[in-house]
């Protein structure tokens, strides 16, 4: 199986994941905004057990979603990169942020959600499943 690496801005956090994502996509929300600095975030959502931290002690912050779950984003606290997150409403899943892999050119976006979220500069695939809000 396929093994890919990621880490933070400084190097002090590295991980891997193998194999394919479980889903992947973009989200337009608010929250991925803030904790990115970015007009949107790409996720791709690996299950725990495709996930493996090599280096380095990120630290979590947790917030609620508008859909009310606990949401963790995970950081450097050496040099602020947010690298990965969970999400209490998907158990047992991490959800990577592809600006953190060393190479993402595997990843196949499928999904806009938060589309009314969407900055007006943002092109977004018709083609893919897009939808408003969150994830139906
Ligand atoms: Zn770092
Ligand atoms: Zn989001």
């Amino acid at each position: 199986m396929e093994s890919r690496s990621g880490r933070c801005l400084c190097g002090d956090i590295t991980y891997s994941v193998e194999g394919t994502p479980a889903r992947q996509g973009h989200c337009h929300c608010l929250d991925c905004k803030k904790a990115l600095g970015a007009s949107f975030a790409t996720i791709a959502f690996f299950k725990e057990e495709q996930f493996t931290l090599h280096s380095g002690s990120p630290q979590a912050f947790q917030h609620q979603s508008e859909s009310g779950n606990t949401m963790t984003k995970e950081f450097c606290p050496k040099c602020g990169s947010t690298v990965f997150g969970s999400n209490s409403g998907r158990p047992g899943i991490k959800s990577v942020y592809i600006g953190s892999l060393e190479d993402a050119s595997f990843v196949q976006p499928n999904f806009n959600v938060w589309t009314c979220r969407q900055l007006p500069y943002t092109l977004i695939d018709e083609s893919l499943n897009n939808f408003p809000k969150g994830p139906q």
